[in-house]
């Protein structure tokens, strides 16, 4: 566990960089020169518009882009391909839901619950979905050691309740949420049960069948892919049922006068040209993972995590946060005594350890804990223990820097 999992040397910003501790993959992630690569030899042998031509290389845009839909769906566990949507990430994957589902399904009177651990990305959307159509909002509180407090879920989740969104992984803690517990209370009321997997797709090896959630969230860009593609898998029945999220080219079968039809999933999802260079770069990213292996990832960056959160909580004036009782993935949010976030992310990114600070875009969390921001340190496969001790070391030096 000492060195990286994987050569820094495969990842050319690292290695353009040796001065850099990046420790803001859960932000996102550096690139592997095959992913780069990949999307070069789109560019270079198969760049066209597809679906749209009958000559060949449009055949071949074409070709590339399901091949990649194939590869993600496959990576994440999930049988029917076509269920697995390519949108530009977790964000609109959960716009889309909440807009296109949730309009369609959730009307006065009905409930909408989530938990106090979310990323706006899976708030705001449901916040306001519920606040158009009259619906209640709750939300699920935790418990003192950070995680969902989950017979509190239970009682929220009442018969009017439509739907329960919830992270798999908790972007500014890192708690792992119990999901096959959340979807059992999801269902149990007839609920759609929606999972964000945004920080659990890059670290934990993830079958979205087996979870049995109704619709899953990923970005492509925190799992060693491109930024502006990502996805939600949703069950064919749901898609079927749902109206278009957006409307235009490739989305239709018959645009009459009067009415229009839809075309087939996943196309009814996918108004307009699809981003095929991300599409392209995440078929690579998986290749990349999957070559590497999900549980060895796990096991590398829970063991950086768990190093980091003991040495820091070893240092006078550090606290770090809980993180639903067992540190199990990569993700070390820490406050320090005297020294506000952001100077503290600027003194260390002077000694070249790039780290996050701020709300981690979970405001409600954040005020449940009664802090305004965090410093968040993550690890991904191309850490190590030396970018362990060079974050404790320089933790400690910005607390004596402050007069502590
Ligand atoms: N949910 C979680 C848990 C996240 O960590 C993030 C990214 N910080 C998002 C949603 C939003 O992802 P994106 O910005 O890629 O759409």
């Amino acid at each position: 566990m000492n060195g990286p999992l994987v050569p820094r040397s495969d990842f050319p910003l690292l290695a353009a960089h040796p001065e850099l501790s990046y420790l803001d993959s859960a932000a996102t992630s550096q690139k592997p020169a095959s992913v780069m690569d990949a999307i070069r030899e789109y560019y270079t042998n198969a760049n066209a518009n597809p679906h749209r031509g009958a000559y060949r290389l449009s055949g071949a845009a074409t070709d590339a882009y399901a091949a990649s839909r194939a590869a993600v769906a496959n990576f994440l566990g999930v049988a029917d391909s076509d269920t697995m949507l390519f949108t530009r990430g977790t964000t609109e994957s959960l716009n889309l839901l909440a807009t296109a589902w949730g309009r369609a399904n959730v009307k006065a009177g009905d409930r909408v619950v989530v938990t106090r651990l979310e990323h706006h990305a899976n708030f705001v959307p449901w916040q306001q979905l519920a606040l158009e159509a009259g619906a209640e909002f709750r939300i699920a509180e935790l418990t003192a050691d950070g995680a969902v407090d989950m017979a509190g879920l239970a009682r929220l989740v009442t018969p009017n309740t439509k739907v329960v969104a919830f992270a798999h992984v908790s972007n500014a803690l890192g708690t792992v949420n119990d999901v096959p517990a959340m979807v059992r209370i999801a269902h149990g009321v007839g609920a759609l049960a929606v999972c964000d997997g945004a920080q659990a797709v890059p670290h934990l090896s993830v079958s979205v069948d087996a979870l049995g959630v109704d619709a899953y969230a990923f970005s492509g860009h925190k799992m060693l892919g491109p930024m502006g593609i990502g996805g939600v898998v949703v069950r064919r029945a749901i898609l079927e049922q749902m109206p278009p999220y957006q409307m235009g080219g490739d989305m239709i079968s018959r645009v009459g006068d009067e009415r229009t039809t839809w075309n087939v999933i996943p196309h009814k999802f996918e108004a307009g040209t699809p981003n095929v260079e991300g599409a392209v770069g995440l078929g690579a990213a998986v290749r990349y993972l999957a070559g590497v292996g999900m549980a060895a990832v796990h096991e590398h960056e829970t063991g950086l995590g768990a190093l980091a959160a003991e040495r820091l909580a070893a240092l006078e004036g550090v606290r770090v946060l809980p993180s639903g009782g067992v540190r199990s993935n990569g993700v070390v949010s820490f406050v320090v005594d005297g020294v506000h976030p952001h100077d503290l992310s600027q003194i260390l990114d002077a000694e070249g350890i790039c780290v996050r600070a701020g709300h981690h875009c979970a405001q409600p969390l954040m005020r449940s804990l009664d802090l305004a921001a965090t410093t968040r340190a993550s690890f991904y496969l191309y850490n190590d223990a030396q970018d362990v001790e060079r974050l404790v070391t320089a933790v400690g030096g910005a607390r004596k820097r402050m007069g502590y």
